[in-house]
Parts: structure tokens; sequence; C-alpha cells
């Protein structure tokens, strides 16, 4: 640490300068440049990028935010905006040069109010996810957006990563949930978009630039949020099916047969359930037997009662009998319900004890689905022999987690390795069939090159063209979704 406390990493005298009004705006509690308080904060949840930082801001308020804003602006310092660094593409890491400003939202983690009868809630960019949901929940409202990283991940992180989950199949992704925004610009003024409106055609829809934005046009510091009925009653099955293509003629069943109160369709293939079997010790077998393919589902009704058990029931019942569904188990308590639940977390996890894996988010019409996990598998073990997929996920909006583990016995090292090729393969194939090479964890520096190769001229351009209009000097968040 440089004896001006500024890590030694600054460019210039006034940057120097502005980490010391950032540091005397902020107060004590408000900052740090502590090795063992920065560096769980400047790593990536897969451990792909190391980062360094110049100094941690933790404002406490709006007026805080915009005040690190303007001193950062004005001294041409980089801000890379964190909430709880769950992203999966290292879009909140900054970069190596220690010469970045970390501000973290995690200080910013009110509730402003609720409004029951308007279906909505008012929430700072750093509420933890399942907060915000225990809270529409305590005033009887759903806040439906659910993911896996939601004990942690906050709410300004999901709507600039424009988060996806296990509901979007009913409720939409975080873009369809938000109503207004509160946004720290660049240049540190603060626009007030907090609007509670359903309707509201006054011209571009500015909220939906910053969703989705991943820190790079400016900083999220509160929104207000859609909320739902709370639904009474759930009813969750995990079922076998004939083959792939039964997925998409089940999916259609359920949509059916519950009056589109379908909320999650997630497709496990056998070899994940394999392995959540053998490595996770509280992942007990849900079937009898085991199966290529699997599909975890839950319909969600707002009327206390059996409707939703009754409807899924005789759906089932109808799927086994044409042949669809090979077998079937229908939670019959809560605590049925969270174990099968518990299976799906459980695959994520397990996939690691069995060495490297290479991975993939992406979507495709919900119609491909079977055609590109076919295509896919056959390419890739043409490709690379012993190479195994492992593909998941929310198959109901067409979302494939299609991981790749790696050969039995194979040197992790020498698999990743060979990353490039399994992408070019897997992201030519999605490309191919209309889809899409990140379906919900976004760009950031992971996939930034990749982009450039699967998004046409003109949009990228529309985009550099919209990044330095709202960011001229290129400081929010350098380096993330584009390379300028
Ligand atoms: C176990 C696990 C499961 C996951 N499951 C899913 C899933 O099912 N669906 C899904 O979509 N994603 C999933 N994710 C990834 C997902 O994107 C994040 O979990 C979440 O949305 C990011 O929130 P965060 O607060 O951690 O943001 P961070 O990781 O801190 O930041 C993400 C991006 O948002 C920016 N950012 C953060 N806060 C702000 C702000 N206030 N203003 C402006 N920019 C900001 C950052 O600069 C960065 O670019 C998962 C991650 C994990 C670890």
């Amino acid at each position: 640490m440089a004896p001006d406390g500024s890590g030694g990493l600054l460019g210039n005298d006034a940057q120097r300068q502005a980490i010391e009004e950032i540091k005397a705006v902020l107060g004590p509690k408000g900052w740090s440049q502590e090795p063992d308080t920065l560096a769980p904060l400047l790593v990536d949840t897969r451990g792909y990028y190391h980062g360094a930082c110049a100094l941690l801001a933790r404002p406490d308020s709006t007026e805080e935010t915009a005040a690190v804003v303007r001193l950062c602006n004005r001294a041409g310092l980089p801000v890379v905006p964190q909430g709880g660094n769950t992203s999966r593409v290292g879009s909140a890491t900054p970069d190596e040069s220690g010469a970045q400003v970390l501000l973290s939202m995690a200080r910013m983690n009110r509730v402003r109010g609720i409004d029951p009868a308007n279906y909505t809630m008012t929430v700072e960019a750093g509420c933890v996810l399942k907060d915000v949901q225990d809270r529409a929940a305590a005033q009887d409202r759903l806040f439906p957006l659910s993911l896996g990283a939601e004990g942690s991940c906050m709410i300004g992180g999901n709507i600039a990563s424009n988060a996806g989950g296990i509901n979007v199949l009913r409720y939409g992704n975080t873009r369809d949930l938000v109503l207004g925004l509160e946004v720290v610009l660049p240049t540190g003024e603060i626009w007030n978009g907090l609007r509670q409106l359903r309707k509201d055609n006054t011209g571009y829809d500015l909220k939906q630039l910053y969703i989705g934005s991943e820190g790079t046009l400016g900083v999220i510091t509160a929104a207000v949020l859609k909320l739902f009925p709370l639904p009474k009653e759930r009813a969750t099955a995990l079922c076998a099916i004939r083959d792939l293509d039964a997925c998409i003629e089940l999916l259609a069943r359920a949509r059916e047969a519950s009056g589109d109160a379908l909320s999650s369709f997630e497709l496990l293939a056998g070899i994940t359930l394999d392995f959540a079997y053998k490595h996770i010790d509280t992942a007990k077998p849900a079937l009898d037997s085991d199966y290529d393919w699997t599909v975890l589902m839950e319909f969600s009704g707002l009327e206390p009662g059996h409707a939703m058990q009754n409807a899924l029931e005789s759906m089932l019942e109808g799927a086994f009998e044409d042949g669809v569904v090979v077998d079937a188990v229908i939670a019959q308590s809560e605590q049925q319900r969270a174990d099968l639940w518990f299976l799906r977390e459980a695959i994520v996890e397990a996939q690691a004890y069995e060495g490297a894996s290479i991975k993939h988010d992406v979507s495709v019409p919900v119609s491909k689905v079977p055609e590109f996990i076919r295509r896919s598998n056959e390419a890739l073990t043409n490709h690379m022999r012993g190479i195994r997929p492992y593909p998941f996920g929310h198959v109901g909006d067409g979302n494939i987690h299609y991981n790749i583990t790696q050969p039995v016995g194979a040197e992790p090292a020498d698999f990743m390795a060979r990353a490039e090729e399994i992408h070019d393969i897997v992201h030519g194939i999605t490309h191919d069939l209309n889809g899409s090479i990140s379906a919900e964890h976004g760009i950031g520096q992971l996939k930034r090159d990749e982009l450039k190769r699967y998004k046409s001229d003109l949009e990228l351009d529309l985009m550099r063209a919209l990044k330095s209009t709202l960011d001229p000097k290129g400081l929010m968040n350098p380096g993330k979704v584009l390379d300028t």
C-alpha cells in the first residue's frame, strides 16, 4: 500500500486526490483498503478472474453514491458496481490494474415502501433477493424472481444482469418485474425514475436500457418492483419422460392442464441426478429407477386447496397412458417438495466432484431444445472421446445450462485448454438454431469476445453508440459487455 493509501497504482494526483475526497464523503464505515476485506470481492464465483482496486467504496445512500461517481468522473477513475458478486461471467470483478474503484451497494439495503394495493414495492439496490421475497410475502404478495444465489445476490445486481431463474415461464425475467428505477448516471447526476405505473407511454422506456446493462451505463440505486398474488397452493412433480421430444410434449400438456399456472419446468439429464446421488449425501433418489431424462415441474395456484394437485395428477395420468411420461412422483408435503427442489440445486454442486467442466448458458426456441441437445451431444462426443455432456435447466424458457464434464481420468487443465473448441461447437449450433449464447447470465468479461462473433455489426454499433452517449468517458465498468 502506498503512503497515500491509494494502492500506489493511480495514474495522477487528481485521482489520488479524488480517492481522498471519496473517503471523506463516505466516512470510516463507507470505504476500505484492507486486503482481507477486499479479497473475496476481487474474485468472481467461478474463480476465473482476479482483480484489484484502488478503493472499496460502500455508500449508504443515493446521494453518497452520486458523490462517489461524480468524483470518479471528474478524476477519470473507472467505477465497477458490485452487488452480491455472484455473477457467472466475471461482470462484477475489477481488472488487475488496481486503478478502479469498486462500488459495493451492500449498505443500501432498505425497503423504502410496499404498496400492497398497487402490487409494488420500492427497494434499494443492496437488498438481498431473499429478503425482498420475504418482505413481499409478509404482505401476502409474491416477488417471483428466484434463483440459486438468492441468499446472497442483490436486487441491483439482478436488475443489472436481467436475471432469469426458475419462475420466468410464468412471471417473466427481471426485465418484466421492474416498473421504475433510480439511477446515478456516470456524471453523478441522479435520475429519479421510480415510477409505480403499469402504463406509461411517455417516450423511450429509459429504465429498460439500464436493465441488463451490467453496470456499464450507470449505477442503479433503487427500484420499483412488480408484485403478484402469493400462491396458496403449489403442486410439484419429478417425472421421467420417454425421450427428449417428450419434454416439449409434456410442457404443452402442463401449460394447458394448469390453466397456464405452470411456474417452473426444469429438465434434468440422467447424468445430473446420478452425480447428485453419488456425491451429495443429502440428495436421495426420488424415483425407483434411473432414467435418461427427467423433468421437475411446479403448478402454482392462487386458491388454497387441491385444485393444482388434482390438475397435475390427472395431467400426469394422461401423459403416462400416452407414453409421454414413464414414471413420476408428486410431492405430498412441503418437505417432499423441498426435497425435490433440493435435487435441482444439488446437481449444480455435484458436477464439481467429477473434475473440470466447461459451461454454457444458451437459449433456443423451446421447440428446438431437443434438437439442440441431440446435435450438441453428437458433435461433442465425436469431437472428444469420453466427454460427458451435462445438460439441465430452465427448459420451459428454452434455456439450457449445457455443461460438459471432462472425460474420466483426463487432466483438468488439458480439458480446460480445449474450452474454445467446445464453445465453438456449442455456440455454433445455438446460433444455427437462432438461439442466444447468453440466456440469463449476461456477457461480462467471459463472453465479451464471443459476443462479437454472434451479434451483427449493426447491433454492436448501436450498443457502442448507446454506451458512448450515456458514458462518454467510458468509466462505467469498462471492459464488460463491450471492449470499450
Ligand atoms: C449458485 C448460483 C446460481 C445462479 N442462478 C442463476 C439463475 O438461475 N438465473 C440467473 O439469471 N442467474 C443466476 N446466477 C447468476 C446471476 O446473474 C446472479 O446470481 C445475480 O443476478 C447477480 O446479482 P449480484 O447481486 O450477485 O450481482 P453482481 O455479481 O455483484 O453483479 C452483476 C453485474 O451487475 C452489476 N451491478 C451490480 N449491482 C449494480 C447496481 N446497483 N447498479 C448497476 N450495476 C450493478 C455489476 O457491475 C455486474 O456487472 C446464479 C449465480 C450463482 C452463484
